[in-house]
């Protein structure tokens, strides 16, 4: 029988927890804040943005938005960013990506405090991740992690297949999944035979931005299957990397999309907020 992990509701209790856990910081005169700098009218930005902000108003992160037009230069955005980087209010700085192409986003990131770097992509975090220290971690990675502890299947000694080896989903989930002391295998577009990759895979991770790739009939029976990617199809429905229909057949637990790492993705950025806050406070 397959379990289809519930992250809408995993998310719910996690924001709880927190909106709880700020209330006892507001009693200690800490006000956790987040700002998002949003660069340019892409459509699906501005919704990410306004989710995240919807999330942060209900557990009660102030939250600020600095919107920055399309043609922003480097320079205008550093300045921004350095602004941010000084204001003892904000403990928290994202900047929605993807970023327009005369701006290089690595630089971009890398301007952020470490200690601000909610997103946790900053090179600093990025190699505290890898020597497991401790530090801010990305969010949709950590939100993997927790669907999989979710499930109760230990991940040590499991063999994990990551497709997709971006630095904001598939690198550092790998390296999580390792941590965890799960045996790794990181596939990207220039892997061969993916799917005996994918076949000899206890725990599955999508991260590959194409809709529907993955087949149910390339699944280990009895895996857990998390499916990162979203796509919007052309009939308005949203749906992930895997063929949720075939793959769902095959899986022990699969999260849905939507309803699986989307929402907890969000959940864990509230979560470094507060963790910066009360770090940097
Ligand atoms: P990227 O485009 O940055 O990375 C995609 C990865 O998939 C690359 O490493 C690429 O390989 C690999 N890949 C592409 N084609 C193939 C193939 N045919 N076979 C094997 N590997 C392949 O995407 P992201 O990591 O940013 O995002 C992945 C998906 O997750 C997207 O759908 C995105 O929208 C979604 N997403 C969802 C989030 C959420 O909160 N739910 C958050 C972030 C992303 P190579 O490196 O060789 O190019």
């Amino acid at each position: 029988m397959t379990t289809i992990i519930d992250g809408k509701s995993l998310a719910e209790k996690i924001r709880s927890q927190i909106a709880q856990e700020i209330s006892q910081l507001k009693a200690k005169g800490v006000y956790p804040g987040l700002t998002f700098i949003l660069v340019g009218e892409n459509p699906a930005s501005q919704i990410y943005v306004k989710n995240k902000k919807a999330a942060c108003d209900e557990v009660g992160i102030e939250n600020f938005l600095e919107k920055l037009p399309a043609t922003v230069s480097e320079k205008n955005l550093l300045a921004k960013i350095e602004a941010l980087n000084k204001n003892p209010k904000v403990h928290g700085i994202l900047v929605q990506l993807p970023l327009p192409k005369q701006i290089d986003t690595k630089k971009m990131l890398a301007a952020i405090s470490p200690k601000k770097d909610v997103d946790g992509l900053h090179p600093e975090n990025m190699g505290k991740l890898a020597l497991k220290l401790p530090g801010l971690k990305p969010c949709t990675p950590q939100g993997v992690i927790a669907l999989i502890e979710s499930t109760g299947v230990s991940v040590a000694g499991k063999n994990a297949c990551v497709v997709g080896r971006s630095d904001i989903v598939g690198l550092p989930t790998a390296l999580l999944l390792l941590h965890q002391n799960a045996t790794v295998t990181i596939c990207h577009s220039r892997t061969k035979d993916l799917k005996e990759k994918i076949a000899a895979a206890d725990i599955l991770i999508a991260a590959i931005g194409k809709e529907k790739f993955i087949q149910g009939d390339w699944i280990k029976k009895g895996a857990v299957v998390i499916d990162v990617g979203i796509h919007r199809l052309a009939n308005g429905k949203i749906c992930g990397d895997c063929d949720f229909e075939t793959a769902s057949q095959r899986a022990a637990f699969i999260t849905p999309v939507p309803g699986g790492v989307g929402p907890m993705t969000i959940a864990m950025l509230l979560k470094n907020t507060v963790h910066a806050a009360k770090e940097n406070s």
